[in-house]
């Protein structure tokens, strides 16, 4: 049984984020999703709020599941029985600090990446982006999926 995880955080989840996920789900028996839990880092949506949505738009593949971990990637795999990390990859930008993480985490335990080159209908989407655009009244749909542009636009008509 091959386990792999696509981990990142997930602020909203986005259907570059989908496009990479679904693609794992074709090739790997199971993909766990894993929410960065980081306390430091300023987010829109709480980690209860971001599993949700995933767990939300993610329901119809039958071999996805959604966790959250926190501390060191390499040791949620060793603790689950993950062998590999899947990444996409968006631009050369993206490269030079996947490549530095890819090298650290196969160091530390021998845990492999693999990358994954973005659906060229999403290399420009981050979730960075997505916010920015939203929190200004710009059109994101097409860009999330539709469940995450209505929690989006409750949460930034909140504030
Ligand atoms: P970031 O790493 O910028 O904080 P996230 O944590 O939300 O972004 O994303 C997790 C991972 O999802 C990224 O490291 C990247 O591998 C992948 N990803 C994000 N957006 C895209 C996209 N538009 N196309 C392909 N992969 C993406």
């Amino acid at each position: 049984m091959q386990r792999v995880v696509c981990p990142g955080s997930f602020d909203p989840v986005t259907n570059g984020h989908l496009d990479i996920v679904s693609r794992a789900a074709g090739l790997y028996d199971e993909v766990w999703v894993a929410v960065l839990v980081n306390i430091t880092k300023h987010s829109l949506f709480s980690v209860d709020e971001r599993v949700e949505m995933l767990r939300e738009v993610t329901k119809s593949y039958g071999n996805v599941r959604i966790e959250r971990f926190h501390g060191l990637l390499v040791d949620f795999c060793a603790a689950n029985g993950i062998t590999a990390v899947v990444k996409g990859l968006r631009a050369v930008s993206d490269f030079e600090y996947e490549m530095q993480m890819a090298q650290m985490n196969y160091r530390l335990a021998k845990v492999e990446t693999l990358f994954m080159t973005t659906n060229p209908l999403y290399s420009f989407l981050s979730s960075s982006l997505v916010k920015e655009i939203a929190k200004y009244g710009g059109d994101v749909s097409g860009l999330v999926p539709d469940y995450v542009l209505d929690r989006l636009r409750a949460r930034l008509a909140e504030e």
